[in-house]
């Protein structure tokens, strides 16, 4: 079979547009991803073994499903996620929806950028019903329509547990970014010097001799001698989560059949990361044999979601610098979480770390999707408003947000044409960003999101285009 016999049978089983960069061919098997009015499906012809779909004469119409994402994936294996071991610049994109692929690969086209196009928490896996194994074949999926051939990740984010480390190993994702935060103790960093002096003598006294004939009475590199004081709180703050890292990193190599890439982050931790603490952490996860792909501390100011940076940035200037001297020195990249809008670190972020750096985007993604819905579906757009707005508490216990939803518009007061800007003042932007989960969980909400998604497609891609782009921008400029 041939494509023009492809195209001559694909007609005959109804309205059907070809994505024209997505035909491909493994042996004798055609594939294209093709839309209707309705719905996408993966048109499969000549060899079909193991896809599943409705037959319609010469063409098999497959449903996007996981298991015809895991067939696709095997013929042909530039839509399967791989490993971003040695790539400077690398960007997470998480899409929530599981539409944003096509349009966040226009906009790296140009750039020397990796995606990691599959990026979920357990959190938003929660919070939006989906399955690991449903966002990687959505990513796939994607990437199979626009034709993508360069690679992409999949970060299963935030892992806490070695139970989420194998459901996220098992369903294919490449990159684990391991959240130690359950096991930093935050209280410890606040300690006054007697409770600090008893709390750590209270500590197994060859945990305490192995620390301080490493850390006392020499000069480290980077940050100087620490004393006594200092090295006896990160010990109580992060040797449990040193710990932690280690025994999952161990467990990832003994269990994982692909190559992994591994980051640590401990950006949720309470307080900001000193100098003294990165070092500890990085020269005991060497000494633990382990060499992460990208660390990710709390940096200094606030990287609230959706909005931008609030802080001195000269300060966090000052601050990236210290860590990035370490990262060089141990031989891994920085990890900036919540990026999301962050334009005005990101030329700082550049100069400093050289360009070799991983960032995570993933809730503006989902917001160009909300702006589609405030341009091009008013009425929906108000219903979900109000809705989130009623909801709003349930959210924010998930997210740390600090705008206040009195300074928010009322919805009833503005004409459509103004509803797209509520999407760019901080209080509403906000608001629509968090309430996400509670959104999408609403069957009335999520079958009409869809609906007019698939509809304006075309509008999603050139809006992620836009502002996924303005983020590579400012990203890669000094
Ligand atoms: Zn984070």
């Amino acid at each position: 079979m041939d494509w023009n016999q492809f195209d001559a049978a694909l007609a005959k089983c109804g309205a059907y547009t070809v994505y024209a960069d997505s035909r491909a061919a493994a042996g004798q098997t055609l594939c294209a991803m093709v839309r209707s009015a309705t719905d996408k499906k993966l048109a499969v012809a000549g060899e079909t073994t193991g896809f599943s779909g409705e037959r319609c004469g010469e063409v098999l119409l497959c449903p996007l499903s996981v298991e015809n994402a895991r067939v696709m994936m095997e013929l042909f294996p530039y839509t399967k996620p791989c490993s971003h071991k040695n790539r400077r610049f690398t960007l997470g994109l998480g899409d929530r929806l599981g539409l944003a692929t096509p349009g966040q690969l226009r906009a790296i086209a140009g750039y020397d950028v990796f995606p990691v196009l599959a990026q979920q928490s357990i959190r938003e896996l929660n919070l939006t019903g989906r399955t690991f194994p449903e966002v990687i074949a959505a990513a796939a999926f994607g990437v199979f329509q626009a034709g993508y051939r360069d690679g992409y990740g999949a970060d299963g984010d935030h892992l806490k547990t070695k139970d989420e480390i194998h459901y996220a190993l098992e369903s294919g994702c490449t990159m684990i970014t391991l959240d130690c935060s359950a096991h930093i103790n935050d209280q410890a960093a606040e300690y006054g010097p007697q409770e600090r002096q008893q709390a750590y003598t209270a500590l197994p006294a060859d945990l305490r001799q192995k620390y301080e004939s490493k850390y006392l009475n020499r000069a480290l590199p980077i940050v100087g001698e620490l004393d006594e004081a200092e090295l006896q709180r990160i010990v109580l703050v992060f040797s449990k989560a040193i710990d932690h890292a280690i025994d999952c990193w161990n467990y990832i190599a003994q269990t994982a059949h692909h190559e992994v890439d591994f980051e640590l982050s401990i950006d949720e931790a309470r307080a900001v990361t000193a100098p003294a603490e990165h070092l500890v952490i990085a020269m005991e996860l060497k000494d633990a044999g382990i060499t992460p792909v990208s660390v990710a501390p709390h940096f200094t100011g606030e990287f609230e979601k959706g909005i931008e940076y609030q802080g001195n940035l000269d300060q966090f200037a000052a601050d990236l610098t210290v860590h990035q001297q370490i990262a060089d020195a141990f031989g891994y990249k920085l990890s900036l979480h919540s990026g999301s809008d962050k334009f005005s670190v990101f030329p700082t972020l550049h100069r400093i770390t050289k360009g070799h750096v991983h960032v995570k985007t993933a809730g503006t993604n989902w917001l160009e999707a909300v702006r589609v819905m405030a341009k091009e579906d008013p009425a929906l757009f108000r219903e979900a408003f109000q809705y989130a707005l009623a909801h709003r508490s349930e959210a924010a216990k998930y997210y740390h947000v600090t705008t206040d939803p009195a300074t928010i518009h009322n919805i009833d007061l503005l004409s459509d044409v103004y509803l797209p800007e509520l999407l760019d003042l901080p209080a509403s932007r906000q608001l629509m960003h968090i309430c996400y989960g509670v959104l999408l969980t609403q069957p009335w909400f999520h079958q009409r999101f869809f609906r007019l998604l698939h509809e304006k497609e075309a509008c999603y891609y050139a809006g992620l285009e836009h502002h996924i782009g303005r983020h590579l921008l400012y990203l890669t400029a000094d």
